[in-house]
């Protein structure tokens, strides 16, 4: 458990052994997912390790494949989930149902209905809600179980306007109705928490604004009576650095200001990061198949493309490359981009990279979270498989998938 604590905060592209990389594009195929789960594990127990009393979940939306699920299941990690999907995978991973939170955004029935079936058997299910109407729907399904009220803190931080969830009026009982909300749950069921999730990708430069948003919760919980909680949920949002550059977030300082914000609880602390956990264990191998001269910037064309990973096309988010083919070559500011007609699929512009050339293989790096999950079959391109690394050995966690699963649902 302590050198796992102790492992680096951070981990870049160069550290990866990049014959390896290279060997398992030879074997796999590109464009391939790479998970390092022994990372995976370090990075939940780092980060718990630095919130010592309180409990730290996993959120499973960054990654929900079921080896990742599993390695944090090992971390001692609990999960959250979003969706009924992932309450289900999160069980075929061994998690016991008593201790998964179901945070419902605007839940469909069939999410509902799932949830109040699993309850039944599962009493120790938690249910967060952020609308009085699923208080109602839950109810009308007979459900009296437990319930998390999720905050609008009103204060939203994080990389990109599209994740800072916190001031959104999407998400949460806004904050002055809280204690009317709070009261009626405990007539109608049991309140155990109070929670919020402010946004994502913070870094240690905008810990004191996300800090804002966690004092609100604090004060929140001692108003509606922190005693009679289980939890106060400040939930996740810790970010990496994408860029080589940035330092990592400095997690004493992070534990020692969410303490401070969050002030005095009788109550448990709890925090779901999910980006934090995978982000840095998880790359994308792929191959240049074109190399351009343009007047302007020399183009270098590989088979990843936005349907592989979205971020750079979703959220302009950088993402680092490396050559693993060639690390050591004379870098070159070269242009990136996949296969797919638009031109928003690009993963980088004017980037120095190690002078590409054809059948190079390139990673693309902090791929691991809201990489595959958010991957899709544009241009009919098959997904990509995965490997897992873990305890020197390297498995296929997902199978490339092959134009009969692309077409298998059409009638
Ligand atoms: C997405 C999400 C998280 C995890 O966010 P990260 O930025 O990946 O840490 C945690 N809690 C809730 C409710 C979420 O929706």
């Amino acid at each position: 458990m302590t050198d796992l604590a102790d492992s680096p905060a951070v981990r870049r592209l160069a550290d990866w052994d990049h014959e390896r990389l290279e060997a398992l594009a030879d074997e796999h195929g590109t464009p391939l997912y790479v998970m390092d789960l022994d990372r995976v594990k370090e990075n939940y127990t780092r980060f718990a390790a630095a919130f010592p009393d309180a409990e730290v979940m996993y959120a499973a939306k960054a990654h929900t494949g079921k080896a990742v699920l599993e390695a944090v299941l090992e971390a001692g990690a609990d999960i959250e989930c979003a969706a009924w999907g992932e309450l289900q995978r999160s069980i075929d991973a061994g998690a016991d149902p008593n201790t998964l939170q179901y945070t419902a955004v605007n839940p469909p029935d069939h999410d509902l209905d799932y949830a109040v079936d699993l309850a039944e058997d599962a009493p120790g299910l938690t249910i967060t809600i952020g609308a009085t109407d699923t208080l109602e729907r839950l109810a009308e399904r007979g459900y009296d179980g437990r319930i998390a009220i999720r905050i609008n803190p009103g204060i939203g931080t994080g990389h990109h306007e599209k994740v800072a969830t916190g001031a959104d009026a999407k998400f949460g009982i806004p904050y002055e109705r809280v204690p009317e909300v709070a009261d009626r749950v405990r007539e109608e069921f049991e309140l155990v928490g109070l929670h919020a999730h402010a946004g994502s990708g913070v870094l240690t430069e905008g810990l004191e604004e996300h800090c804002q948003a966690i004092e609100r919760v604090g004060k929140m919980a001692r108003r509606v009576g922190d005693a009679d909680l289980e939890f106060v949920d400040v939930g996740g949002g810790y970010g990496v650095p994408y860029r080589e550059d940035e330092d990592p977030l400095d997690l004493e300082k992070t534990s020692n200001m969410v303490r401070d914000a969050v002030g005095e609880l009788e109550a448990t602390l709890k925090l779901e990061p999910g980006r934090y956990v995978v982000a840095d264990a998880g790359l994308i191998l792929s191959e240049v198949n074109t190399i351009k001269d343009a007047p302007d910037t020399t183009v270098v064309g590989i088979d990843a493309s936005l349907a592989t990973l979205i971020r750079p096309a979703m959220f302009g988010s950088y993402h680092p490359m490396l050559n693993v083919s060639a690390p050591d070559r004379e870098p070159e500011p070269v242009t990136v981009g996949g296969p797919v007609c638009t031109s928003a699929d690009v993963f980088a512009h004017d980037r120095p990279v190690a002078r590409p050339e054809r059948e190079d293989v390139l990673a693309i790096g902090n791929a691991g979270s809201y990489g595959y999950e958010l991957a899709s079959q544009f241009h009919s391109q098959p997904r990509p498989a995965e490997v897992a690394l873990e305890d020197g050995q390297s498995r296929v966690v997902r199978r490339r998938e092959s134009l009969e699963d692309v077409t298998r649902v059409e009638q």
